[in-house]
């Protein structure tokens, strides 16, 4: 993210975007209060451009625009060591899949179509990869 300054409002930390990300995940992203437990333990930030708990405060603080371009829920393999980790009892893995619903909602394209994946590629992969890798990221 760009270190230009966000100017808050009351408005964005109540915003649709917040209430939509607890509705579809189940979870109170406010409950997280940014110790970093789940960043330090989770095994993929290497490839993250934002750690775990740097995604949820932009999603506490309804930047959506900023939570929806970061490769992050992308990247996630709902490991759920941030889960076993968390303090507060939040399930990231859960917040994570949210932000993925949201983004393969109409208007925005799936990641992966079934059909543009070569017939030998296919051949290759193991069913269950297959099901489980359109399930994340398709729509
Ligand atoms: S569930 Fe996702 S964010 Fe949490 S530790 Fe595993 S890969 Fe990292
Ligand atoms: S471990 Fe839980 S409380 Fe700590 S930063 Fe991560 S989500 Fe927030």
């Amino acid at each position: 993210m760009s270190p230009e300054r966000v100017k808050l409002s009351r408005d964005m930390i109540a915003s649709d975007f917040v209430k939509m990300v607890n509705e579809i995940s189940g979870q109170n992203v406010m409950n997280c209060y940014q110790c970093g437990r789940c960043s330090s333990g989770c095994p993929l930030t290497f490839a993250m451009k934002l750690l775990p708990s740097e995604l949820i405060r932009l999603v506490q603080l309804g930047l959506e625009k900023e939570a929806l371009e970061t490769n992050t829920p992308w990247v996630c393999a709902s490991c759920l060591t941030c889960h076993s980790r968390c303090p507060r009892g939040v399930d990231l893995a859960k917040v994570m899949e949210a932000l993925r619903k949201i983004m393969l909602r109409p208007g925005i394209s799936n990641r992966v179509e079934l059909k543009d994946i070569p017939k030998e590629t296919l051949a290759k992969l193991p069913q269950q990869g297959i099901v489980s890798g359109l399930r994340k990221l398709s729509g």
